[in-house]
């Protein structure tokens, strides 16, 4: 048995697994199938276990180590790659992905040459944007695209996909998803291919799910809104999914009271930032031992109601814990929740432990 070391982030697999089926249900009623993205979770096979066990069709993730961990841990689904693929990594990206999200013809001849050598077809998702500005062809180019794709012997060419609220920020609406699904129509008629994937976005499409999402869209990319229970264009709630899935735990190094105002000539704080500060007169403060070395602390929350966040070092993160009521001490154990900032740059870190399992 391993001690915990603090700090430490906990999976809970149980509400991952939970939160994986409330999505895939929520979608299935519309008729959309469900890529769970677990990039977010550096190749952490036990979560993408979970998201096959709570009935995802795919593992989306954007590297291909982490899907040739899911590979070698026997994950039993099919794979995609969501970032467009690298040339000098189309051979590893046909023996681990069933099917890739695509953009660029040179890729695609990359991809349709390897799949030959290993006597298969690999399936592309043809990337269009909508407005986000990220990857993806503009729309007036899809078709001399996808003609180009639909040729290649060794590709099948399956979906057209977009993306959302990447780089632009830009929200996905009825009226652009209906855009897409009238595009992949046009490819339909122009390619005689069946074209099965129409891919409408990644959590910011969730807040459509009541009503919103037009006829046409079969199929969903969905990270954020299983791991964290958070759709991403206006972060509501996804409903009946647990926000706490993951949980960050570290120590409390010291605790006293201090001024709120800090006492000398102000120049920059440890990052070059000059701090501005409000005068609260003597207040309680915690040191907890993590710092942003080990997690963006901007996306941390803490458990305790009436703990602050006021500032953070390298490895010193500092709380106002005047108004938490249960009794803290030098030792004890603060938790926190975390948004995606948080979560991803937690589970690189190596200074932080992972601790799977559920209920904690
Ligand atoms: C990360 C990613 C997703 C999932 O995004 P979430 O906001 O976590 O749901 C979907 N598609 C692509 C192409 C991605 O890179």
């Amino acid at each position: 048995m391993i001690e915990v070391s603090y700090p430490s982030l906990t999976i809970d697999i149980e509400k991952i697994k939970h939160n994986t089926e409330t999505v895939v249900k929520a979608c299935r009623l519309r008729n959309i199938s469900v890529v769970g993205v677990t990039k977010a979770c550096c190749g952490e096979p036990d979560v993408a276990r979970a998201f096959a066990d709570g009935g995802v069709d795919w593992i989306g993730d954007s590297r291909i180590q982490n899907l040739a961990r899911f590979k070698t841990a026997n994950i039993d689904k099919p794979m995609c790659l969501l970032r467009l693929p690298m040339i000098s990594e189309a051979r590893e990206v046909v023996r681990l992905a069933e099917m890739s999200l695509v953009s660029e013809a040179d890729t695609a001849r990359a991809l349709s040459k390897e799949a030959l050598a290993a006597g298969r077809r690999h399936k592309v998702v043809l990337m269009t944007d909508m407005g986000d500005l990220r990857e993806g062809l503009q729309p007036q180019e899809i078709l001399q695209a996808a003609m180009i794709f639909a040729e290649m012997p060794g590709l099948e060419l399956y979906g057209l996909g977009t993306n959302f609220a990447c780089y632009g920020g830009v929200i996905p609406t009825t009226e652009k998803l209906s855009a897409l699904a009238e595009l992949a129509g046009r490819i339909r008629a122009q390619t005689g291919c069946p074209l099965p994937v129409v891919s409408g976005g990644n959590s910011s499409s969730l807040y459509l799910l009541p009503e919103g999402i037009p006829e046409g869209i079969t199929q969903l990319r969905i990270g954020e809104g299983i791991l964290l229970g958070q759709e991403t264009s206006y972060r509501r709630p996804v409903p009946g999914t647990f926000s706490d899935a993951f949980r960050l735990h570290c120590e409390v190094i010291e605790l006293q009271n201090k001024p709120s105002m800090p006492d000398g000539l102000i120049g920059t704080d440890a990052f070059g930032r000059s701090p501005v500060f409000e005068d609260k007169g003597i207040r309680r403060r915690a040191i907890a031992a993590i710092g942003r070395h080990d997690v963006i602390v901007e996306g941390l929350i803490p458990a305790d109601a009436g703990a602050v966040i006021i500032g953070a070092s390298s490895d010193h993160l500092l709380l106002d814990v005047t108004e938490v009521e249960r009794p803290l001490a030098v030792g004890s154990i603060l938790k926190f929740e975390m948004q995606y900032s948080a979560l991803i740059s937690g589970m690189m870190s190596s200074y932080v432990s992972k601790v799977i399992g559920r209920g904690f």
